[in-house]
């Protein structure tokens, strides 16, 4: 039997969520926007209080016999109820408050998910709950992720890397980041590992904060490494390189546990926008009908009804992707399924909403503008949109990335 309702320990998180982005993000929402880089010292205890509640918990191994069976119907007490799926009913209340002073928030960040995805149990109980942030991008890598260029060696006991890492979201006051690195570039895409880096390590110097048109309540930093030292169990998974795409597909399984997550962040970001525009449409006197035919429906009535109807298709394909995850079945492709459209879809209801509701849209007194701009990166980052239509079109037809590029 298929059951859409959430199970009694995620309504108890997604009401603790809605109840912090009420009243401890929306207050100080506007404040932060105009403070930009300056962290939320507000917000700081809610972190360890939401990662103390949330759980989370190294990732359960992926099953390929269990992934074949997949076709075959399941009963429902094999469910589980893991990390991935909290995170992402948790991120959509706190994006509903505040998309800016989510990302800000210690200990639910996207270093974490990454954390969460690939970490031992052992890494998990050292790095889990530390406020971690995640280093990809490089001056000459971004949407390709595979043709980075930082390098990891090791000596002895311990890793060393050099590079420079870009638009780090947190870089400057996380405690430590996740950082994509190579250890034999001769390799290509399997010699790239992730590794867990302490900021206090020396080495590793923040060089520059970006300035924004959202999500300003987190800061963006550049990073460079030169001659960092880290113990040698700091590398998340196996230091072995495998084949070519056994050890790339490790490091990107990053991606199926944070490409749901930020697909949650768009959704809240938009509920927010569309619950305001249809408060203040309905103030204003507008009565929306549901069930007439769209043809009797007036023109902002069957706008606002179709992206009522989006938000819910996001949601679905959100929890479908991180139930996934948590059950231990590939989910690359549902994952960036569910990022591709709530990133798009986010930002059309978000400017839609600016749009719909005129000047009061427009304007700084109100929030739905700051909403708007905040949603955008959800399009961007982990992957852009056209990024995550190429993984869907290469998952579907069975296409390797050299082959579909
Ligand atoms: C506010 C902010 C926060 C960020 N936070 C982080 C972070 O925490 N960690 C991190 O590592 N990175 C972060 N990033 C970087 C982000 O992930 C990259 O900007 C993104 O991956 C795109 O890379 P790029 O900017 O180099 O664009 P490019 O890769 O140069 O792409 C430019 C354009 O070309 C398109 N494009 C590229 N390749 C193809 C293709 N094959 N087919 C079709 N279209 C293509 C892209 O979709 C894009 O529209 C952040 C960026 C911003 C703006």
């Amino acid at each position: 039997m298929i059951d859409f309702e959430l199970p009694p320990m995620l309504k108890m998180v997604k009401d603790m969520a809605h109840s912090a982005a009420r009243d401890a993000f929306r207050p100080i929402s506007r404040k932060y926007d105009d403070l930009e880089h300056t962290m939320p010292e507000e917000i700081r205890p809610l972190g360890a209080m939401m990662a103390q509640s949330m759980g989370g918990g190294p990732p359960k191994k992926k099953d390929k016999d269990k992934d074949k069976a997949e076709k075959k119907p399941k009963v429902a007490t094999e469910d589980v109820v893991g990390a991935t799926m909290t995170a992402v009913v948790g991120a959509e209340e706190m994006a509903w408050g505040d998309c800016g002073l989510m990302l800000a928030l210690p200990g639910q960040g996207l270093g974490n998910a990454a954390i969460s995805a690939v970490s031992t149990p052992e890494q998990y109980e050292r790095f889990g709950t530390k406020y971690a942030s995640m280093a990809i991008t490089e001056p000459g890598s971004g949407s390709d992720s595979g043709s980075i260029s930082t390098t990891a060696a090791l000596d002895g006991d311990e890793w060393v890397l050099n590079g420079e890492k870009i638009f780090v979201t947190d870089g400057e006051r996380c405690e430590v980041v996740v950082v994509w690195a190579t250890v034999d570039k001769s390799a290509g895409k399997a010699g790239i590992k992730s590794f867990v880096v302490e900021k206090d390590r020396p080495g590793i110097t923040v060089t520059k904060l970006e300035h924004k048109l959202g999500i300003r309540a987190s800061d963006t930093a550049s990073i460079v490494f030169e001659d960092c030292r880290i113990p040698k169990d700091n590398i998340l998974g196996s230091p072995e390189i495998k084949t070519k795409t056994e050890g790339f597909k490790g490091v990107m399984k990053t991606f199926d546990n944070t490409r749901p997550m930020v697909a949650a962040i768009a959704t809240g970001c938009a509920r927010a926008a569309l619950e305001f525009t249809k408060e203040t449409l309905e103030k204003e006197g507008y009565v929306f009908r549901y069930g007439l035919s769209k043809h009797n429906l007036n023109a902002v009535e069957k706008e606002l009804l179709m992206m009522e109807a989006e938000l819910e298709a996001m949601r679905l394909l959100t929890y479908r992707a991180a139930w996934m995850g948590d059950n231990a079945r590939p989910n690359s492709l549902e994952a960036s399924i569910s990022k591709a459209k709530c990133g798009r879809m986010g930002s059309k209801i978000t400017q839609r909403c600016v749009a719909l509701l005129g000047p009061i849209g427009y304007s700084r007194e109100m929030l739905v503008e700051k909403w708007m701009r905040d949603c955008k990166i959800n399009d961007i980052y982990e992957g852009t949109q056209q990024i995550q239509q190429l993984v869907v079109a290469r998952n579907i037809l069975g296409f390797s990335s050299k082959e579909l590029k």
